[in-house]
């Protein structure tokens, strides 16, 4: 069994070579044939974590705390450390993570990577935007510590740079105060995009957090309907602090559970069971933040061919019709989609050279891979995506045409200059027109 997969499952990659990383000594690159990629805990759905054939490098042993300044929250640590393990340190002592994805599994490397965003982006913008310095080791034996004023080509090439500039070695992140581990989280079920948008905006002022989920399922006037969630840092809850429980998955599920009654009677039930009006809780942060983290391994019930998410990021002028067109053609594909989740990104500018998240709507759905319907399905929303001047976000991806990434971004010919040239990954051969040519591989 390759365990060094995706969290989707597909692509299938041969098994890779892998190298555990202790220390930046443990890697010879002198010594290695064949491309290199880092890999943190593999949460990215498709390929962008893969090295079909060639070598991966896992950095979950780069695990040390190395600072922490408890007057301006700037904690440096190594790459492999997790997210789960800087809420567990840092969530008691009165600090949180500037931003974080929608699971803590993650590592600082992966999340730099990927410039990762969570429900606080029109707030607090990128991940990347709270990395203050890292320190990079390139197969020349380099250690390279880049920041926004040294070595700055570099740094914004390793922000959303798919791992593919060198090892991210340590990062230097601003952790932010909190009063306590608790978010004080309102509900609120809406009947359309257009009420989606209406929530947002009147929301983002208030609300440090706020994120959707919506109804992909369902056709006619009901469409667009969803569940808005908005939250903000509580002091108390009233009562003493428990962690939330988490079941697991033992194995993989038949892929026939996935189907398109399922989702459809799941959607409905999720939307029906909400109260009408503004519900309001105080709950813990992981409930908020992470609810599927409650069941470990939730991937498997997609059953053994997987699955894929689809992220796209709409312009704001055309994002209630492009959402629109795509939910109709979601809708009316036949194909089983149980997830869907809407957020409006805000204007604060991402600092990679390939960051996924700009200004606008962006939409990810979670549809179960069933071979060359699911591609022709996720082509067609890619021309929209496309009409509308929008993107797809790499982290998520697993099938885009090497032209739609060049159209997703525009400055990817200068990050190209940036790429290490023994480094390579799946998802960077599929989308460039060939790997890079190592002289010593
Ligand atoms: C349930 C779930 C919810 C999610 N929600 C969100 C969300 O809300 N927002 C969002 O942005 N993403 C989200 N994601 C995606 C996830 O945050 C990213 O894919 C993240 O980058 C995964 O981190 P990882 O440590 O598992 O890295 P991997 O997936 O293993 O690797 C990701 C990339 O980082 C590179 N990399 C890893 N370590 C290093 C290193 N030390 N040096 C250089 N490069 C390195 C790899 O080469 C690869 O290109 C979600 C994923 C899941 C499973």
């Amino acid at each position: 069994v390759n365990s060094y997969e995706s969290w989707g499952g597909y692509p299938k990659t041969r098994s890779s070579t892998v190298i555990p990383m202790y220390w930046p000594e443990t890697i010879r690159f002198d010594q290695i044939q064949g491309s290199v990629l880092p890999y943190g805990l593999g949460r990215s759905y498709g390929d962008s974590c893969l090295n079909d054939g060639g070598i991966l490098i896992d950095t979950s042993r780069l695990d040390r705390f190395i600072s922490f300044d408890d007057q301006s929250g700037i904690l440096r640590c190594e790459a492999g450390v997790t997210f789960e393990e800087i809420l567990d340190l840092f969530v008691p002592r009165g600090w949180f993570l500037p931003v974080t994805p929608g699971t803590r599994h993650v590592t600082v490397g992966g999340a730099i990577a990927n410039d990762v965003h969570g429900k606080n982006h029109h707030r607090a913008g990128t991940f990347g935007c709270h990395v203050r310095q890292l320190e990079l080791l390139t197969s020349d034996r380099q250690r390279i510590v880049c920041s926004s004023h040294k070595n700055v080509g570099l740094f914004s090439a390793t922000i959303g740079g798919l791992g593919l500039t060198g090892v991210i070695l340590w990062a230097e992140v601003r952790l932010k105060p909190i009063t306590g581990p608790w978010i004080t989280m309102e509900t609120i079920p809406f009947e359309s995009l257009n009420d989606f948008f209406e929530l947002s905006i009147s929301s983002d002022a208030h609300y440090e957090y706020t994120v959707a989920w919506v109804d992909c399922l369902v056709r006619g006037a009901e469409m667009g309907r969803g569940i808005f969630m908005r939250g903000n840092h509580a002091d108390s809850a009233g009562h003493a602090y428990e962690k939330p429980h988490r079941l697991r998955i033992p194995c993989n599920a038949p892929s026939i559970l996935m189907n398109r009654l399922a989702a459809r009677a799941f959607n409905t039930i999720y939307y029906r069971m909400q109260p009408r009006g503004v519900k309001q809780q105080v709950v813990p942060y992981e409930s908020f933040f992470y609810p599927l983290d409650r069941v470990s391994n939730w991937n498997r019930l997609y059953g053994k061919s997987g699955f894929l998410q689809y992220q796209c990021v709409i312009g704001k002028q055309d994002a209630a019709y492009s959402l629109k067109e795509i939910l109709t053609i979601v809708a009316n594909s036949g194909l089983a989609c149980f997830l869907g989740v809407l957020k409006q990104f805000g204007s604060v500018v991402s600092p990679g050279l390939l960051s996924f998240p700009r200004a606008g709507a962006t939409l990810a759905l979670d549809v179960p891979f069933r071979g060359s319907k699911t591609l022709r399905l996720l082509d067609e929303l890619d021309k929209i995506v496309r009409d509308a001047s929008g993107g797809i976000y790499p982290a998520k991806d697993a099938r885009m045409a090497a032209s739609m990434f060049r159209f997703s971004y525009p400055r990817w010919e200068t990050f190209v200059e940036f790429i290490d040239p023994c480094f390579s990954s799946s998802f960077w051969r599929r989308v460039s027109s060939g790997g890079n040519a190592c002289e010593r591989c």
